[in-house]
């Protein structure tokens, strides 16, 4: 659907077009006549998809036709992390352009007394991380009594982060007749229906997908690695290599990220490092340099899996596996965005299979498979699969009561216990076996 089809205030229209938006995302279609019919909804639709637009439009545009220069905050839109903050308080801008609307920032890490002078301005619309918003709440800086849009963006995450009795009371001081949206690409997590009974009013669902349906524009590839130092030559490899203009490599904690950032950087790679404990200016510095392409790698953690939209990335690289299903959709969708390709590629050691292989039946799909010829490990993923695709535990007893005998060969290996018994034990699985484990299954969320 194009823009121009849609009812939309000329000064928005001129700013779509600026921003050469033409057409309509499908989430953008289907969220904007809902929304201006002042419905609460839960969104659900794939990263990269444009989900910003999609809850700025309306609210934008109801402010156009309806300007209240009294009023209060009119548009509260709360986000998990500072970062993704800053970027929908840019895309609130480029929006507004040609209007008188104000945005204003509200984020820890920022000044304070600078971020009072800002409410003071009294912008329509504010875009802020839970725990400062709370601060300023707490010292009765902000007004929500007026109150018209509350946007949950990345909701699911704001759970994960323990924001969840913060959203219900900033819910509970801001207007009862406000609308509701809440946002994100994955919305099944626990703790969400109570969070929507406290906080919306009758809520529709508009589910476009969700993390099960595959990302089109995605593609996923698994390398096994032997343990930390083949990840890291793996790594630096993948990152020496692979064409792309932009690359995320994702750790599962601070230290390794620093870690491997720096063995990065020896090989002249331009790598940068972004976690939650670095110094706010020190994270603004980073975002500012893989922006301007001065870095062209950066190196992180979950800090950096939601929402971010950075144009040119086009590497995801696990240097360890997602802790989750989620958590890996939202991390491999830093790729992929907005019709662009993207390549993921997770570093999957032994300890790693089976959480790789649970990723891979809560996505219904299947990684493919790589080998870097210089770079070939030991390990050459699990002996025996399960019919779940997870690894067969290896104990002896199986495999001498198993109903196919061992072959001579086998045997002998076996009893030997060398060290190249896996491979060889490997290769005789039958290949209907490792086909099956493969399948996707009906399953709950892992
Ligand atoms: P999501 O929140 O669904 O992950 P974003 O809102 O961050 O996605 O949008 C992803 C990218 O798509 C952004 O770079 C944004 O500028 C771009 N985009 C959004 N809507 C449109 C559109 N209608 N036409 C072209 N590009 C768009
Ligand atoms: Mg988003």
């Amino acid at each position: 659907m194009l823009f121009s089809e849609l009812s939309l205030h000329e000064r928005l229209q001129k700013a779509l077009t600026e921003m050469n938006f033409t057409e309509a995302t499908p989430v953008q279609a289907a969220v904007l006549p809902k929304a201006m019919d002042k419905k609460d909804l839960m969104v659900c639709s794939e990263t990269g998809s444009g989900k910003t637009a999609a809850f700025l439009l309306p609210a934008l545009n109801h402010f156009q036709d309806n300007p209240m220069p009294n009023a209060s905050t009119r548009m509260l839109i709360l986000v998990p992390t500072r970062e993704l903050a800053r970027q929908v308080l840019v895309e609130t801008e480029k929006l507004t352009r040609f209007t008188y609307l104000k945005a204003g920032l509200i984020t820890g890490g920022e000044d304070f007394r600078h971020q009072v002078n800002t409410l003071r301005k009294n912008p329509e619309i504010l875009v802020a991380t839970p725990g400062r918003l709370l601060e300023h709440m707490d010292n009765s800086n902000t007004d929500f009594s007026d109150l018209e849009y509350m946007i949950l963006d990345e909701a699911d995450r704001m759970l994960d982060f323990g924001f969840s009795a913060d959203m219900v009371r900033i819910a509970s001081e801001s207007r009862p007749e406000r609308q509701t949206m809440l946002f994100s690409a994955t919305l099944q997590q626990k703790g969400m229906v109570e969070l929507i009974k406290l906080v919306m009013n009758e809520p529709e669902s508009i589910m476009l997908s969700s993390a099960r349906d595959k990302h089109e524009n995605i593609h996923h590839q698994i390398l096994l690695a032997d343990d930390i130092s083949h990840k890291e030559k793996l790594t630096i490899w993948l990152l020496k290599n692979e064409t792309f203009e932009k690359a995320i490599v994702f750790s599962n904690k601070r230290v390794n990220a620093h870690q491997l950032c720096n063995k990065i950087r020896y090989h002249k790679v331009r790598a940068g490092v972004l976690h939650g404990e670095m110094d706010h200016s020190e994270r603004k510095r980073v975002m500012g340099m893989l922006a301007s392409g001065q870095i062209n790698v950066l190196v992180a953690t979950d800090v950096a899996a939601r929402g971010l939209d950075i144009k040119g990335i086009d590497l995801v690289v696990n240097y360890e596996m997602a802790r989750n299903g989620d958590d890996y959709v939202h991390r491999v969708g830093r790729t992929g965005r907005a019709g662009e390709k993207g390549l993921a590629v997770s570093l999957i050691d032994h300890s790693e299979w089976n959480l790789m292989s649970g990723i891979e039946r809560y996505l219904n799909t299947r990684f493919e498979k790589r080998a870097i010829k210089e770079l070939r490990g030991n390990w050459k993923g699990p002996k025996k699969l399960k019919a779940s695709g997870k690894a067969a535990s290896s104990k002896k007893k199986k495999l001498a009561d198993g109903s196919k005998k061992p072959t001579g060969k086998q045997r002998l290996k076996t009893k030997k216990k060398t060290g190249k018994r896996r491979e060889s034990v490997q290769q005789q699985a039958p290949s209907k076996t490792v086909d099956a484990g493969f399948e996707p299954m009906k399953r709950k969320k892992d």
